[in-house]
């Protein structure tokens, strides 16, 4: 069993277990992302005590480090205010108190030894269960989130803080992406950096998750832009459709860049197909500008539960597991400008 960064999500009408390719929002309602109101600061707090073999002050710094690299995307707009929660949370029962009561806030707590993994999901989960991140939500926005890190694995502070930024990207509103994951378990660490960080399972080596891909770096920018962002970026858009012309929902859809004529492994964009259950099978990829080729895939049968890519993988029941699309390679080369939507109308897949 591969390792999972697992997002837990609460709001079961909408993403019952997890997570698109940071291919964009974790929750969605029909048309609408919902995220953090960004007007205000989001404040968090770090549970006490230590996190294995990391001292609790070394744990907070990693705590605020992997936050920070989210926010300091310069293209995005995020504000974030730590401070610290004022017990150790010890227990699987203490931590379900402290998970259900809102007026806590946010909360990330140190599971020092992977007792609460264990008491959540049973003995031996805590070898499997690296992380997960819960954002709650309250009307249109998300106002909480409770993440919970795993110190079993704290030997590895790579994988440790590659799996901070992985749950906080969950915890500010971002889905998992699937883009290279033909790379991802393929037994060679010397390619894993073309892995997002927002990839659903561990890969040959997790360390380079903790620096944020192109992919990353996109959708946290569309989601909390800031004033540089359309400066940055140009979108690609488009419909995802089957040749009895019905829409393709929860089918990845993903822009790679050419760089002097060819395909580049790093600059590789997507977007889950009817990303906002709009049922009409849109998507958007939020691109540098340049040009790019797109190809469309199914979500792999992996990414379902809390690997999920996409809104319809909560489970192998739905959408994204119902009559696959095949991959299909779309020929024309896309040019797209800053501050630009290039539309390529429907797209037709096999
Ligand atoms: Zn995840």
């Amino acid at each position: 069993m591969s390792r999972q960064f697992a997002i837990i999500s609460v709001i079961a009408c909408v993403i019952t277990q997890a997570a698109i390719t940071a291919g964009g929002p974790t929750q969605v309602e029909r048309g609408t992302a919902l995220l953090w109101n960004n007007d205000h600061p989001i404040a968090y707090k770090i549970d006490k005590g230590p996190l294995g073999k990391i001292d609790e002050a070394k744990a907070r710094t990693f705590v605020e480090e992997a936050m920070n690299t989210w926010a300091q995307v310069t293209t995005t707009r995020l504000q974030l205010t730590p401070s610290q929660l004022g017990e150790d949370i010890k227990t699987a029962t203490r931590y379900l108190t402290v998970a259900g009561d809102a007026s806590v806030g946010s909360i990330v707590v140190l599971d020092n030894v992977g007792d609460i993994i264990k008491g959540l999901y049973g003995e031996g989960q805590e070898v499997n269960i690296l992380g997960f991140a819960s954002p709650r939500l309250s009307g249109a926005h998300v106002t909480r989130f409770v993440a919970l890190m795993n110190g079993f694995v704290s030997d590895d502070h790579a994988m440790v803080r590659s799996t901070m930024v992985h749950e906080f990207g969950h915890a500010l509103g971002l889905d998992h992406t699937q883009i290279n994951s033909g790379l991802a378990k393929n037994g060679d660490p010397s390619d894993d950096e073309f892995i997002p960080t927002m990839f659903p399972t561990s890969g040959d080596d997790d360390s380079t998750l903790m620096n944020l891909n192109p992919d990353d770096v996109a959708w946290i920018s569309k989601l909390y832009p800031n004033d540089q962002f359309s400066k940055a970026y140009g979108t690609i858009r488009g419909k995802l459709i089957r040749k009895d012309k019905t829409p393709v929902l929860g089918a990845n859809v993903v822009a790679i860049a050419l760089l002097k004529g060819r395909e580049d492994s790093m600059m590789r964009f997507s977007c889950v197909s009817d990303y906002l259950m709009t049922s009409d099978g849109a998507f958007e990829i939020v691109v540098t500008p340049g040009s790019y080729k797109l190809f469309a895939e199914p979500i792999l049968h992996g990414f379902a539960g809390g690997s999920s890519v996409g809104p319809y993988a909560a489970s192998l029941r739905e959408a994204s597991f119902k009559n696959r699309i095949k991959l299909t390679r779309f020929p024309s080369s896309i040019s797209v400008k800053a501050g630009e939507v290039t539309d390529v109308g429907t797209l037709i897949a096999q």
